[in-house]
């Protein structure tokens, strides 16, 4: 049966009136009650590999080596296509992962969200696996990237409001540090990436930081993953710290 808009919407405030009640009268919430709160709540629509046709990973993932990330690493496609629809942006996320599959021979798209300016995010590698989108950052941040070449303008509103909203599900969920810092990808290598305007815009988001340090070393195999306080003092204090 499909749920019409206002019935969702009732069964919501019901839910959302039976957590306040379970808070007031101290009846522990269950988690997965919590969890499926925060994706309803928070959480924007996410359009999984299956639905945008994704091919399968030609080899196993790695987890990423501190969850929650400490960064967030934002991204333009550096592509002039652009889309305003599910149908034309899974097509561009299926070029995007052919060319990091074909030309740089990755085992995936290499993002773990892709956005498009019909508001939707797309799932690449997700909440827990390493991406390929800015070495040195890859093991301890989430990659998002918007569909398009923003060199000369900024994403549009639905595109802007996914990626606030996917920030703070990735916080909600415990995937994203809620210290996090926002960098942009030209600062982690030489690259224009995000795009000269686009990277403006993301210098006025509320946690870029001027000057990210990775916290924990990807090129050294045996470093350590430093404790998750630490991580935060790092992070929200922007020390120019580097672990190994
Ligand atoms: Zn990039």
């Amino acid at each position: 049966m499909k749920l019409l808009p206002s019935r969702l919407h009732h069964i919501q405030f019901i839910f959302i009136n039976l957590f306040i009640l379970n808070i007031i009268n101290g009846v522990p919430i269950k988690n997965e009650d919590k969890a499926s709160l925060i994706i309803d709540n928070i959480c924007p629509r996410i359009i999984n590999r299956s639905e945008w046709g994704a091919k399968n990973a030609t080899s196993q993932y790695e987890n990423l080596k501190i969850i929650p990330t400490p960064y967030v690493v934002i991204h333009h496609g550096g592509i002039l296509h652009y889309c305003y629809d599910q149908n034309g942006c899974s097509e561009i996320v299926r070029s995007y992962q052919d060319l990091h599959i074909n030309k740089n021979k990755w085992i995936d798209i290499g993002y773990n969200f892709v956005i498009g300016e019909d508001g939707n995010v797309y799932e690449g590698r997700g909440w827990n696996f390493r991406g390929a989108h800015a070495p040195g950052y890859n093991t301890q941040s989430i990659g998002i990237s918007i569909i398009g070449d923003f060199s000369h303008f900024i994403p549009n509103v639905g595109a802007l409001r996914a990626l606030d909203a996917l920030i703070a599900c990735g916080v909600a969920l415990k995937k994203i540090n809620k210290n996090y810092a926002v960098m942009g990808h030209r600062q982690g290598r030489n690259t224009v990436c995000p795009g000269e305007v686009f990277y403006n815009y993301v210098k006025t988001m509320p946690r870029w930081t001027s000057n990210p340090i990775p916290v924990y070393d990807s090129l050294k195999p045996n470093s350590t993953v430093i404790n998750h306080q630490l991580q935060e003092d790092i992070v929200s204090n922007n020390k120019i710290v580097t672990v190994v």
